[in-house]
């Protein structure tokens, strides 16, 4: 039988791995078999890295590239664009997310399981406990991590109780503090400095097309925004260098003060506009206060705008 291969998105963050080791998990527990593998298309970042060391779990392969007819997973995304290459003639077997569906379409059924909730991991959850899954301490681990990833230790506007409810029982089976595990992760990530420019506007980035347009919307965590502003001439810079390489109309920046809970962005393209009807643009920065979330508000804005 044909190994079936979990994705996350490209430039994947803390869900994406984790949903995709724990997919791997539950997978293997529900079919009975091995012919399960978690993948990752990209780097693993610093945040993510802590969670994997702390619960000693090792970081999915990187495999890039499939095959025609590959069986194949999707955790936490469904656009194409942001999937593995080749995913247009893989076959979808299975996805699990909490995002908007766009981009996407099968040829053969598929079990696709979707809510609006804060994180893939609190639907992954609901599997366990659908097939009466026991589920182990350094599972529960990563499930809960790429909670906090993706909430921002529950004050992100993409929070629901559904995740504040699974993350509860998480710590519980994993036996660690939240507020303390859940700063320490999230902190990790914010350590910013080992990275060069280019690597910095890639770390997280979402392309988005719609109407023949691309944008592309990056987020960084910090704890300070005037410490990453610091770097501003040479972000532009690259920025800059991307929206011409890749034809966007615009590219959006944001860096995240994950302590305060606000952002401010870097906004480059010739539609800048769509985030200028919103937020004042002043020498290329938009102020955000409250904004954390990409796909609650900044997305939203910009589409909205269109
Ligand atoms: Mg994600
Ligand atoms: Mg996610
Ligand atoms: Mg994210």
């Amino acid at each position: 039988m044909e190994k079936i291969l979990i994705f996350g998105h490209k430039n994947p963050d803390t869900d994406s791995i984790c949903s995709s080791l724990v997919m791997a998990d539950l997978e293997k527990k529900v079919r009975g078999d091995d012919a399960i593998k978690a993948c990752r298309l990209g780097e693993i970042n610093e945040e993510t890295k802590y969670a994997l060391n702390y619960f000693k779990v090792e970081a999915p392969e990187l495999i890039e590239n499939v095959e025609e007819g590959q069986p194949v997973i999707l955790v936490d995304h469904n656009e194409f664009n942001q999937s593995v290459n080749g995913i247009e003639k893989a076959k979808i077997d299975t996805v699990i997310d909490h995002h908007r569906i766009d981009n996407f379409k099968t040829t053969e059924p598929v079990f696709y399981y979707a809510q609006p909730v804060g994180c893939t991991s609190t639907l992954l959850f609901e599997l366990y406990t659908l097939n009466n899954i026991t589920i182990e301490p350094k599972i529960a681990g990563l499930m809960l991590s790429a909670i906090i990833s993706d909430t921002l230790l529950l004050k992100s506007p993409t929070t629901t109780i559904k995740d504040e409810k699974t993350l509860e029982q998480l710590a519980q089976i994993a036996n660690v503090d939240i507020e303390t595990y859940g700063l320490d992760m999230l902190k990790a990530g914010t350590n910013l400095d080992k990275y060069t420019e280019e690597e910095l506007i890639n770390l997280d980035a979402k392309r988005l097309d719609k109407d023949g347009m691309s944008y592309i919307i990056a987020q960084v965590n910090t704890v300070s925004i005037p410490d990453v502003l610091k770097r501003k001439e040479k972000l532009e810079e690259v920025i800059n260098q991307k929206i011409k390489s890749e034809n966007l109309s615009l590219f959006v920046f944001a860096i995240t003060d994950i302590v305060n809970s606000n952002s401010e962005a870097i906004v480059l393209g010739n539609r800048t506009d769509l985030v200028g009807k919103t937020y004042k643009i002043n020498n290329n920065i938009a102020v955000m206060p409250g904004v954390v979330s990409r796909k609650k508000q900044i997305l939203p804005l910009i589409e909205k705008n269109l």
